[in-house]
């Protein structure tokens, strides 16, 4: 295994300081390793997660070379050569874990907003206190954003978020954590090539929710009610100005109207799997507040706002890979993790295999379903080579 930090390197470089994660810990587990606490309930902080994935590369106990970073691989006849800032290495297989979050997305017309402002994308942010005094925009309404906008709202400082599509859900549903309905129903197992459009599934923003010890829903409605300023997706800079567009009461429309569905899935399951005694009674929330006369401008120079943080999202960093199979938007070409060049898998992607697979928790079966794959790909080369 190579790795250009430590193990665990993204949580520990990579996240702001409050950060927990926003799956419970008894849903954070690794082939075989689960978390044994006091806390099942609880969701644990970054530096707890260090801890629990160092544990398991100790139980596993496979050579792990930190510090090395891959700055190219290249097919050769029989493999890869693998080039590193710590020497090259040839293979027969590799295994692509390298992470779907390593860069921030950011639109294009960032280069537009003034020098004046101080920007931050989620990679860099730590703490308000590293924010100048006086309001922050926050870009982008999913997981991130949210956090971001209430922790930063909190520090006193004045927020506006931009909110474009999200994924609404509440932190728990009839007495149960929303992700033990997504896990016991069986949502989260649904396969990759059973779902009706997996390009879509897979660009779907993570859902709004957050770990708290207090099990806390952070919505837009918790959001607006503390004070936080809602503004539609932002969509262009003009003059100085933020332009926002004038979908925000159509976006928040979908997302209740699907948090709705999928709760309408959750009871059916109830219903017809004989839970319902383990649930308390089926209930819906207060739809969405929609802002009176939503902002459609803000005017940068002004002086009312001073930072921005772009919560827009992340992707891969493929800038090392020289292996020709990366489409034109630069996503990696691959079916369920089996990726279109010989003996090369990727695994921790979005909806690599199933709809977990974007936690922690899917790279146990991806991995067992990659590992056979390739041991009988190695099989195969094997009896060729003898044959
Ligand atoms: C802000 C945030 C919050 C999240 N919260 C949760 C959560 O609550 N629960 C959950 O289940 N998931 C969460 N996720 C998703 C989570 O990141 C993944 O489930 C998990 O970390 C994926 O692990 P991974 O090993 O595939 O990728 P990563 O953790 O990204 O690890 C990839 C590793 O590859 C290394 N690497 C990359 N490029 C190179 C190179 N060229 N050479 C050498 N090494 C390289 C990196 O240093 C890194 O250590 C969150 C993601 C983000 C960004």
């Amino acid at each position: 295994m190579l790795e250009r930090g430590q193990v665990a390197n993204s949580w520990r470089r990579e996240r702001w300081d409050s950060l927990r994660l926003l799956t419970p810990n008894w849903l954070t587990r690794l082939p075989g390793h689960r978390y044994y606490g006091a806390d099942p309930d609880g969701f644990m902080t970054s530096a707890e997660l260090v801890r629990f994935v160092s544990g398991f590369a100790e139980i596993i106990d496979v050579p792990v070379r930190t510090e090395t970073t891959v700055t190219s691989v290249q097919p050769t006849d029989d493999g890869y050569h693998v080039f590193t800032t710590a020497g090259d290495l040839r293979c027969r297989c590799l295994v692509l874990a390298s992470g779907a979050c390593n860069l921030p997305s950011v639109p294009a017309f960032r280069s537009a907003v003034p020098h004046s402002l101080e920007c931050l994308t989620p990679m860099d942010y730590r703490r308000p206190a590293q924010l100048p005094e006086g309001g922050v925009l926050v870009v982008g309404a999913s997981a991130t954003g949210i956090q971001l906008a209430d922790e930063v709202h909190r520090s006193g400082r004045p927020v506006t978020l931009a909110v474009g599509e999200h994924v609404r859900l509440p932190r728990t549903y009839r007495g149960r954590d929303v992700l033990w309905w997504m896990e016991t129903s069986g949502i989260w197992n649904e396969r990759y090539d059973e779902i009706d459009d997996i390009t879509r599934a897979r660009g779907l923003p993570s859902p709004q929710l957050v770990g708290t010890p207090a099990r806390s829903t952070l919505d837009l409605n918790v959001l607006s009610a503390a004070g936080v300023k809602l503004v539609g997706r932002w969509a262009a800079v003009r003059d100085d100005k933020a332009l926002f567009s004038g979908g925000l009461r159509n976006h928040i429309a979908l997302a209740d109207l699907k948090m709705n569905r999928l709760l309408d899935t959750f009871d059916a399951w109830g219903r017809e799997s004989n839970r319902e005694d383990e649930v308390e009674a089926p209930h819906r929330f207060e739809p969405t507040r929609v802002p009176t006369s939503a902002q459609l401008d803000l005017d940068l120079t002004s002086g009312e706002t001073r930072s921005i943080i772009w919560a827009t999202g992340f992707r891969p960093d493929y800038s090392w890979l020289d292996v020709p199979v990366l489409d034109r938007k630069g996503a990696l070409r691959h079916d369920g993790g089996v990726v279109e060049a010989p003996g090369l898998y990727a695994i921790g992607l979005p909806v690599l295999r199933r709809r977990k697979s974007s936690f922690i928790l899917g790279a146990e079966d991806d991995a067992a379903y990659l590992i056979g794959h390739l041991a009988a790909y190695l099989d195969r080369r094997q009896g060729a080579a003898i044959g």
